[in-house]
């Protein structure tokens, strides 16, 4: 097997786990919003603590979805970058992205450094932010 061959063969199986995943997260968003459309909890955030937990897992589940599609995403990037014999190269600073690294991550875009400065970031690994946790400590 060459070394293209291995790496179209590693990302076809990272492309086939992320749409199963995919699908996993979409029955599981579905099954939260029927079950909080479905009236028991009447949608009542304030007095009911059920409300405000479906409310979170909810965020959390399209937050792990929106995570998976954009995997997805670099995925089908990193094929077509084996289709034009660019695999393997950091797409912000050209360098080679290294051996060890596409291994772990078929679907690698840019090289150890440049995702470490946050260039091309995939998989959005930004800290939560926009979640606010305040409140629920003391
Ligand atoms: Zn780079």
């Amino acid at each position: 097997m060459t070394e293209r061959e291995a790496a179209r063969a590693r990302l076809e199986a990272d492309r086939a786990a992320t749409l199963r995943r995919i699908a996993e997260l979409e029955r599981e968003l579905g099954g939260i919003i029927a079950s909080a459309a479905d009236g028991s909890s009447g949608g009542d955030d304030e007095h009911d603590p059920e409300g405000a937990t479906v409310a979170y897992e909810r965020q959390h589940v399209a937050a792990l979805l929106e995570q998976a599609r954009s995997h997805l995403a670099a995925v089908g990037a990193a094929s077509r970058k084996l289709d034009a014999g660019r695999y393997g190269q950091c797409d912000a600073c050209g360098g080679p992205i290294g051996a060890a690294r596409l291994a772990a991550r078929p679907a690698a875009l840019t090289c150890v450094r440049c995702a470490a400065r946050g260039l091309l970031c995939q998989g959005r690994n930004v800290p939560n932010t926009g979640i606010s946790a305040a409140g629920r400590s003391s």
